[in-house]
């Protein structure tokens, strides 16, 4: 089988210092903002639509039509917020990115920035990982030390600031308004949309919110053209991206592939699942997506044949689990993560999630009925659709897909008064 990776963002992650601009500009770091700069702002708008990028930070979103959205200038101030608060249990892409690259996301952000007429960009880094906000301020430090940011960038009459900012630890300030609050200064929790950040987001004023890696992928399209870029990938789900394996797979890490590919050969280049076991259940992007099983090692993993096969494709988070793990525990792991995240504004989900925690908890634990069952699924259904944002939806989509495909499983801890599984058989860093 030929190797379907296409090392883009990745690409100088083993170089020497990699994070260094020395590192960074010796592979021709830079040189597409050089090239930015002298292009009409329109124009770029334009070839981010054509290149069909669509925002990696897990709904995929067409970035360009995204940066369209934005109202005429009128003369006040307008933003871009880079969401680097990646959270989601099994995601873990943009961490190592900002940690091996952190000047191609800064490359990005000043493009981004001159494309929708923006002077002062902020990068919303989760609180936890103090060595990325620590290496992301190193670099901006760089950048303007080298005429990258700040007054004239590279002596072309445009400004630009950018601010990094570290979070405090809350899964709901990865929500695109949530976040925007806690920059504002107050406690983070979902705005009412409409209206989008595109129209009222930061301090009320046009806004972009992308994720890391949707900003970091912007350079290399600049450089090499939307054609380049609609070459790799689907026709509707175009380009490249980040897979991240995770779990019981013999080469954990990062794999940049197009997409479309499919787990079956990402777990080819990963040394498959760990020898004398097989693949039980995985996620295609994230715990907060449907999960799937061996049945569907062949599903591209684009948008569109990944929603048809009935999960979605997030944050391309691909946690495998084999035939040691208890589904039932690792559901409830997530939802015990859910519940404790939850913001508490909304009643389905504040309410919702303590449920299914407190359901799933007396399933594990062996004294669970026949009809928690059907009290775990109905509680989905008053989750699923009347959250105020997206932590509700996505708390349910493991509980409800785990209950179709392993019923059975779940019937052996009622039946059984417990927990069939030997844990220690399943650890994953054994
Ligand atoms: P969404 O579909 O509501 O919005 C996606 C983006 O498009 C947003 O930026 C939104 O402002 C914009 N948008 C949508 N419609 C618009 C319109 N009509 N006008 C202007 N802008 C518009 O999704 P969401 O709630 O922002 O995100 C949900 C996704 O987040 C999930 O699919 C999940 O995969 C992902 N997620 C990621 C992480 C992580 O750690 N990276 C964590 C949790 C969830």
């Amino acid at each position: 089988m030929s190797t379907p990776l296409t090392p883009v963002l990745s690409d100088t992650w083993d170089a020497e210092r990699s994070w260094t601009l020395d590192a960074y500009r010796a592979r021709g770091g830079y040189d597409a903002l050089r090239d930015a700069l002298s292009r009409d702002p329109a124009d770029l708008v334009q070839l981010v639509k054509d290149s069909g990028l669509r925002g990696r930070g897990g709904a995929g979103f067409p970035t360009g039509m995204k940066w369209g959205f934005l109202p005429p200038p009128d003369g006040g101030p307008r933003y871009l917020v880079v969401n680097a608060d990646e959270s989601e249990p099994g995601t873990c892409k943009d961490i190592p990115l900002m940690l091996a690259s952190p000047h191609l996301l800064l490359e990005g952000v000043a493009i981004t920035s001159f494309a929708i007429g923006c002077h002062h960009a902020f990068v919303y880094v989760r609180g936890e990982v103090l060595h990325v906000y620590r290496r992301l301020l190193r670099a901006v430090e760089e950048a303007y030390e080298a005429g990258l940011l700040g007054k004239d960038v590279l002596g072309t009459g445009y400004d630009l600031d950018v601010t990094v900012h570290a979070g405090a630890g809350a899964y709901i300030c990865g929500e695109e308004t949530a976040l925007l609050d806690s920059l504002e200064g107050r406690r983070g929790q979902p705005r009412l949309k409409p209206p989008f950040p595109a129209v009222a987001g930061l301090y009320a004023r046009p806004t972009v919110v992308n994720n890391v890696e949707s900003v970091a992928s912007v350079p290399a399209i600049v450089a090499r053209g939307a054609d380049w870029f609609t070459a790799m990938g689907t026709e509707r789900s175009a380009g490249h991206g980040l897979f991240s394996l995770s779990g019981h797979v013999v080469r954990p890490g990062q794999y940049e592939a197009p997409l479309g590919v499919t787990l079956r050969e990402l777990l080819d280049l990963a040394g498959g699942v760990r020898p004398g076991h097989e693949l039980k259940f995985w996620t295609p992007g994230g715990s907060s997506t449907p999960i799937f099983t061996a049945e569907h090692l062949d599903v591209p993993l684009d948008y569109e044949s990944v929603g048809a096969a009935g999960s979605m494709l997030g944050t391309r988070a691909l946690q495998i689990f084999d035939e040691t793990t208890c589904v039932v525990r690792a559901v409830t792991r997530w939802t015990e993560f859910y519940a404790h995240e939850s913001c508490g504004k909304c009643t389905p989900c504040r309410e919702g999630t303590y449920w299914l925690q407190q359901v799933l908890r007396r399933i594990e634990g062996g004294e669970g009925t026949e009809a928690d069952l059907d009290l775990l699924l109905d509680l989905c259904d008053n989750i699923l659709g009347r959250a105020f944002c997206a932590l509700g939806d996505g708390a349910t989509s493991p509980v409800t897909s785990s209950v179709q495909l392993f019923r059975d499983e779940y019937e052996a801890h009622i039946t059984g008064g417990g927990c069939p599984f030997d844990h220690s058989r399943s650890a994953l860093f054994e």
